[in-house]
C-alpha cells in the first residue's frame, strides 16, 4: 500500500471514480461528502414501493466512462425504445429509429413531424456523427445547438416538433442555446446506443461505484468548510492536513481565490404523478411540442401490466407558480396536450443546480490541466460538460494526474 494521505472532496460520479483509480493504483484515499449518501446529483429516494430520482436522467450506454467502469448487466437496464412520442396540435406522433426498433417503421414513415427532407437528413446526421471520432466534435467550431440545426438546413417545424422538446429535456434549457458539440456528442451517443434507467433507479450507479471501493474511507455528513494549500477546514470546525486532494465538486466556494469563479447552474422542476390510463404502451418518452404547454417530457415509471400508472413529469421552462400552482398547471398541460387525467401528485423535486452553465465545452479534461496548486487537483462534470460520462472522465483524469505526480514527479502532457 503507498502512504500517502489523499483526501477526495465529494462522493459524486466524479469522486467516487476518482477514488477508484486511487484504489487500483494502491492508496487508500479518503473520501468527505457533505450528505448522507453516495451519487451526488444521482440520485434516488425509495418510497412506499415507488422509485423516486431526483429528476429524470438516463444513461448513454454508449459512454465510454461508464462502459468502462460499470457491469450494465448488474444494474438491470430498463432501456428506452430510440425515438420519441410526440404531443403537438392536440396530436400524438410516433417517431424513431426503425432500423432500431422495427416497430417503430411505420409509425414514422407516416408521422406528421417534419418533411420527407427532414426524416432523410435525420438519417444524414446519424451516418455522419458515426464517423465523427470525439476529437472531431470537441475541437469543432462552437454555435448555439438552434444555429447548428438550423444550418444543417432542418426545418423550423421539425426543430419545434422533435428537436426542441427533446433537447429541452436533455440540456434542462428551452432556447437550445446549448453548445453545438454537446449536441453531436449526445446525438452520436444516442444514435449508437440505447438510453436506459436501472431497474432500481438512477442511485443504482454510484452505488455500484461504491461497491468497487474497498480501501477507501468514505466520511458521510462531513461537508468542507474550506482549503488552504494542503489543508482542509471542515463545517464543524476541525482541520486535517493531506499530501494531495482532489476536489470533485464546484470549488469555487471552498478556495479563496476562485470566489469570482462561480458556475452558474440550469434548474429543473421534476413531479411524480399517478394518472388514470397509460397513453403508450411503449418504453418511451413523450414529448409535449406546444409552445404554451410547461410540461416538456414524461415518461411511465410504471411497467404497462401495473394496475397503477405513474408519470415522471419535467418542466424547464422558468416559472413563477407555487407548488399547489404548478400542480394545477401540470394537471391542466397533461389533460389538454395528452389526455391524461392526473389522479394524485406523489413527490417533487426542485433541482436548483442540476447541469451546469457553460459557454464552451469539452469532452474532459485532460490530466495536465486537473491541477489547482501544487497538491491540490480539481473533478467534476463542470469543467468539461454536464454528463455522467465527463463526471466520470475528470475523476479519473484527476486521479491519474495525481498518481503521476507521486510516481513521476510530474504529469504528462499527454492530452488526455
Ligand atoms: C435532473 C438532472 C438530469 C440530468 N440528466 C442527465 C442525463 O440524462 N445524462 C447525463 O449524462 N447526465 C445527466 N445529468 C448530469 C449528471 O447527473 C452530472 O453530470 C453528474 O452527476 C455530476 O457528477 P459530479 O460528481 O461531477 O458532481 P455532483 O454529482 O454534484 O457531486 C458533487 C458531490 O460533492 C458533494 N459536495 C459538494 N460540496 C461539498 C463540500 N463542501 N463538502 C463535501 N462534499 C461536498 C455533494 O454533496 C455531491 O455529493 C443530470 C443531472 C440532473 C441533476
Amino acid at each position: 500500500m503507498q502512504k500517502q494521505k489523499i483526501a477526495v472532496v465529494g462522493a459524486g460520479l466524479s469522486g467516487l471514480v476518482a477514488a477508484i483509480n486511487l484504489e487500483q493504483a494502491g492508496f487508500q484515499p479518503q473520501i468527505f461528502e457533505a450528505t448522507d449518501r453516495v451519487g451526488g446529483r444521482v440520485k434516488t429516494d425509495y418510497r412506499e414501493g415507488y422509485t423516486f430520482d431526483h429528476g429524470f436522467q438516463v444513461l448513454l450506454t454508449q459512454y465510454p466512462a461508464t462502459q468502462k467502469y460499470l457491469d450494465y448487466e448488474l444494474l438491470d437496464l430498463q432501456h428506452f425504445y430510440p425515438g420519441a412520442v410526440i404531443y403537438n396540435n392536440g396530436r400524438q406522433n410516433k417517431i424513431g429509429d426503425p432500423l432500431r426498433q422495427f416497430s417503430l417503421l411505420w409509425p414514422t414513415l407516416i408521422s406528421k413531424v417534419g418533411s420527407v427532407t427532414d426524416k432523410l437528413r435525420v438519417l444524414k446526421l446519424n451516418t455522419e456523427l458515426k464517423k465523427k471520432s470525439f476529437d472531431d466534435i470537441f475541437l469543432a467550431e462552437e454555435k448555439t445547438t438552434a444555429q447548428y440545426l438550423k444550418d444543417y438546413g432542418f426545418s423550423e417545424e421539425i426543430i419545434h416538433d422533435f428537436f426542441k422538446p427533446f433537447f429541452t429535456g436533455i440540456f434542462l434549457e428551452h432556447e437550445l442555446k446549448t453548445s453545438s458539440r454537446k449536441f453531436e456528442f449526445v446525438y452520436k451517443m444516442f444514435g449508437e446506443g440505447s438510453a436506459a434507467i436501472p431497474k432500481k433507479g438512477i442511485q443504482a450507479i454510484p452505488n455500484q461505484l461504491m461497491a468497487q471501493l474497498k480501501h477507501t474511507k468514505i466520511h458521510f455528513n462531513t461537508p468542507v468548510n474550506s482549503i488552504q494549500d494542503q489543508e482542509i477546514t471542515f463545517e464543524n470546525g476541525s482541520t486535517e492536513t493531506f499530501d494531495y486532494i482532489i476536489i470533485a465538486t464546484e470549488a469555487s466556494h471552498l478556495i479563496s481565490n476562485l470566489k469570482n469563479q462561480q458556475t452558474l447552474w440550469k434548474s429543473v422542476d421534476n413531479y411524480y404523478v399517478s394518472v388514470e390510463q397509460r397513453a403508450f404502451k411503449e418504453p418511451m418518452i413523450a414529448l409535449i411540442a406546444d409552445e404554451e404547454a410547461l410540461v416538456n417530457n414524461i415518461y411511465y415509471l410504471s411497467e404497462p401490466s401495473a394496475e397503477e400508472h405513474v408519470l415522471s413529469v419535467s418542466i424547464v421552462k422558468p416559472h413563477q407558480l407555487s407548488c399547489e400552482e404548478l400542480k394545477e398547471r401540470i394537471s391542466q398541460d397533461l389533460k389538454a396536450y395528452a389526455a391524461i387525467d392526473t389522479i394524485e401528485f406523489k413527490q417533487f423535486y426542485h433541482i436548483e443546480k442540476a447541469l451546469p452553465v457553460m459557454a464552451s465545452v469539452s469532452y474532459m479534461l485532460p490530466k495536465s490541466e486537473t491541477q489547482l496548486k501544487d497538491q491540490i487537483f480539481l473533478a467534476g462534470d463542470y469543467l468539461a460538460n454536464g454528463s455522467i460520462n465527463a463526471a466520470m472522465l475528470n475523476g479519473e483524469s484527476a486521479a491519474q494526474a495525481v498518481i503521476s505526480k507521486i510516481k513521476d514527479g510530474s504529469i504528462s502532457l499527454s492530452q488526455y
